[in-house]
């Protein structure tokens, strides 16, 4: 056997010593850049290539995509470190002080250089330069490329997001005839909706490398924080018109980026230069892409302790093979991948030059982690609710690999994150702390801090993500570390079902989080009739608060016995507490005959979907459904939404976008009347606002001020006068880009049960509307509701005394505006029990 396998080794190294190792060109058939490369040969010359060099290059499969397409990673080294790499890599997890054996570094190690391409699938030059990239690493004439391997370790990652690209491309290829037409108005310049940016669920994967809502990311990650390289870029392309942009980055950046990793930044900034002036192209720096938002390709990197880039060519969606750009010069694809080519190169060049500095400076990173972390707090304590929410925290924090425990009981003083106060509080069961003495010290400061302070306001993201407000929870910040906490303190688990079937009248779970809405999901998609408790009610020790889910086995009797087995079942995977109880006499309260214990009708949702639909917020709502709720969702194209058959859906959502729908009379009315007969519209962010124009009976706050705003303006004529040179400044004060509000919430009505202390929402946008006189002003926000995150002065002053989340009735049916998402890419976990409720409580 042995023997064996040796022959045929030998064979194969024969075949490659002589066989001229295929360039991307030869393998594929034609010049690279003169098409577009489809995923699937892609994965095949990385295949082939870790094929031909075994002793330099091995192809990893670390995922698929929710299409089935592979997510590969290619590791490049010197056949020294290759037959090392295992290795390698332990001794840069323990330079990172992130080993599990605590045996000691070396700082005598190769830096790694990660180089993730393609994440927005229509910015499809990266993919294409990864091949060349791989390619002349490891090309045997290529001498300079062998040099740098010496002291490097090259990561390549061809495609983050392999759905989207082949989406685009495989639109491309559709549109192209013989030759390439360069003019922007031909249609393969003009991408239909949703567009190849994003992954299957339309979810942008730059914005999602924290919170790792999407499987890409999740099963990358997982790679990604067994490494942790010293260096990483993030390949994009932005307006075919725009010169190539590399670091340094933009301000703002966030506070807790080290010097060093500013320093290298220019280091690699001016390397790149350096090579763009030999060939004449043209380039910007410092401009434009920011080190803010914790979850980019290149900032999720820079607070795990590498020096993480974007680097954008000129060309995304728009660029096709060739395309005339105004300056009159044509952009070829082929000129595109040639940039990413070079600064890909440049990167790993500078990269080996300064291998041991980079290793040191790394090592120093992640020792100061350890021992002197950054920042105001050095530990965080978040409370227990008796909910889920902390349990979702616990998964977050375990993703990322920040370590956290359970505290004992004791009396501390902190930040309290509601109040903004400094406040005296005790620990019980279930607390959980956060000591920032660890290797991702800095990742958790971002991650938790109330308030982030910007060097500069103009951001190209959210400015607000701290989690207490994003999980909903309880959290004080402490300036000592909190001793006292082990991982092992047990929760106090949930009871199981205790009483027999035939002594049980009804089951009842408590509706508090999104694991309540999974199993009403479960019991709904089963058939089981479910209702919900519209006050507070008590069954012997048993307190149950509003919209507890009430199952009796008088609506179930054609399940017999298997009723208890799916409740159990049903229970056991979504970690709820079931309690059986033996009557429908309670306590105190109302009777569970009664009817303030509503039944609930089932929900038969549609989603518009679309060119007129905000294909994120569309595909935030259906991945919810599809892949965390498990509920049944029908997409419906708007433009076929009067081909609907009444009676098939009674939940319409309507995500943000520009809908022909309500500057359409008749179209308008028909929608009215499907709400009158008894219908449901949940409508978000942009489609509320163009529902107040339509008579929906709520109106935006200020729609109708216009006068009174330029009266103001006549006062003070001096205001005008604007300097050309702050136009950007100017605008500012108009801005939110993202940020925190307390929104109070009358929890007696269904759209609020389960939030008991108010909700925290994330503002995008200046949308506010005005108290309803006929309706139910369910979350509002008064003079002081501002939390967290840049809001402009103008905004801040707008941003008072009125609703972002109402309900209108209308005949036999509802209306529910939300002002702001809350399922915004999914991370806003506080929001969903929000949406739940929307869904399957309101006017039922
Ligand atoms: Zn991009």
């Amino acid at each position: 056997m042995k023997n064996f396998f040796l022959i045929l080794s030998v064979i194969a190294v024969a075949f490659t010593s002589n066989a001229q190792l295929q360039s991307p060109d030869e393998f594929l058939g034609y010049k690279l850049g003169s098409h577009f490369t489809p995923h699937y040969k892609i994965v095949n010359y990385l295949n082939y290539i870790a094929a031909q060099m075994p002793g330099m290059v091995k192809v990893e499969k670390y995922g698929e995509t929710n299409e089935g397409r592979p997510l590969l990673l290619a590791y490049i080294a010197s056949k020294e470190n290759f037959s090392n790499l295992e290795n390698i890599r332990k001794n840069n997890l323990r330079l990172a002080n992130s080993s599990a054996d605590k045996m000691a570094a070396s700082e005598d190690a190769p830096v790694v250089v990660w180089l993730s391409y393609n994440v927005h699938g229509n910015e499809p030059s990266s993919s294409e330069a990864a091949m060349l990239t791989l390619y002349e690493l490891v090309n045997p004439a290529n001498e300079g490329t062998k040099e740098w391997l010496k002291n490097t370790v090259v990561v390549i990652d061809p495609c983050i997001n392999p759905d989207g690209r082949d989406r685009y491309v495989n639109w491309e290829n559709q549109m192209q005839g013989k030759m390439p037409n360069a003019n922007p108005v031909s249609r393969e310049h003009n991408e239909p909706w949703p567009g190849g940016r994003t992954n299957h669920y339309n979810f942008d994967l730059n914005r999602d490398w924290a919170w790792q809502t999407q499987i890409e990311t999740q099963q990358r990650l997982i790679k990604y924080n067994q490494w942790l390289p010293q260096v990483h870029v993030d390949f994009h392309e932005q307006g075919y018109n725009a010169p190539y942009y590399f670091a340094p980055a933009a301000e703002p950046f966030h506070e807790v980026i080290t010097a060093w990793q500013r320093e290298f930044q220019v280091m690699i900034g001016r390397n790149n230069a350096k090579h763009f002036d030999a060939n004449g192209w043209l380039y910007f720096t410092k401009e434009r892409f920011d080190l803010f938002y914790p979850s980019y390709g290149d900032t999720y990197p820079t607070y795990n302790g590498a020096i993480g880039m974007t680097f954008e060519q000129g060309g995304h969606s728009r660029g096709g093979l060739a395309v005339v750009k105004e300056d009159g010069d044509t952009l070829t694809l082929h000129d595109r991948l040639l940039h990413h080519y070079t600064t890909g190169m440049s990167t790993i060049e500078v990269a080996s030059q300064n291998a041991v500095r980079l290793v040191k400076e790394y090592h120093k990173y992640f020792n100061a982690s350890v021992q002197t972390p950054a920042g105001e707090f050095k530990s965080y304590i978040v409370k227990y609710d008796g909910t889920d929410r902390i349990d979702r925290l616990k998964i977050l924090l375990n993703k990322n690999n920040i370590d956290w425990g359970y505290i004992n009981s004791a009396g501390f003083t902190g930040l309290n994150y509601q109040s903004g106060k400094i406040e005296t509080f005790k620990t019980a069961a279930g607390d959980i702390v956060i000591n920032t003495n660890q290797p991702k010290s800095n990742l958790i400061k971002v991650l938790f801090e109330r308030t982030s302070k910007l060097s500069d306001s103009a951001t190209y993201d959210i400015t607000a993500w701290s989690l207490p407000f994003v999980y909903g929870l309880k959290a004080y910040g402490l300036k000592d570390f909190a001793t006292g906490s082990s991982k092992t303190n047990p929760l106090v688990e949930a009871a199981p079902v205790a009483a027999s079937f035939e002594n049980t009248y009804a089951y009842v779970v408590k509706w508090n989080g999104l694991n309540s809405a999974c199993f009403l999901s479960a019991m709904l998609n089963s058939g089981i009739k479910v209702r919900y408790a519209e006050l507070a009610f008590r069954v012997g020790n048993n307190d149950f608060d509003r919209g507890s889910l009430i199952i009796a086995k008088a609506s179930n009797y054609n399940f017999g016995k298997d009723l208890e087995t799916i409740i159990k079942n049903a229970a056991a995977k979504n970690a709820v507490q079931v309690t059986p109880v033996p009557s429908g006499f309670v306590d105190k309260g109302f009777d569970i005959g009664s009817d303030r214990v509503r039944f609930i009708k089932t929900p038969k949702v549609a989603l518009l979907a679309d060119k007129e639909v905000s294909s994120n917020s569309m595909g935030e709502v259906w991945h919810f459904f599809d892949q965390q709720l498990g509920y049944p969702i029908t997409l419906i194209n708007a433009d076929d939404l009067g081909r609907m058959v009444p009676g098939d859906f009674n939940v319409l959502i309507i995500a943000d976008g520009f809908y022909n729908l309500f500057t359409q009379k008749e179209k308008n009315d028909q929608l009215k009347d499907w709400v009158r007969k008894g219908g449901k519209v949940i409508a978000m962010e942009g489609a509320a606002a163009q529902m107040s124009n339509a008579e929906w009976g709520f109106k935006i706050k200020g729609s109708g001020d216009d006068k009174k705003d330029k009266d103001d303006a006549k006062k003070d004529d001096y205001s005008l006068l604007k300097k050309y040179d702050d136009r950007e400044r100017e605008s500012i004060s108009n801005s939110i880009p993202g940020s925190i509000f307390k929104v109070e919430m009358d929890n007696t009505h269904p759209l609020a049960f389960g939030y008991a202390d108010g909700y925290y929402t994330l503002k995008q946008d200046e949308n506010i509307y005005e108290f309803l006189k006929d309706g139910w002003n369910v979350g509002v926000i008064k003079k002081d509701n501002y939390v967290s995150g840049f809001t402009g002065n103008k905004l801040k002053e707008k941003l008072k005394d009125g609703i972002l989340f109402g309900v209108t009735d209308m005949g036999k049916g509802n209306v529910i505006f939300m002002a702001d998402n809350p399922l915004f890419r999914s991370f806003w976990e506080n929001g969903k029990l929000l949406f739940c409720n929307a869904v399957f409580l309101v006017g039922q």
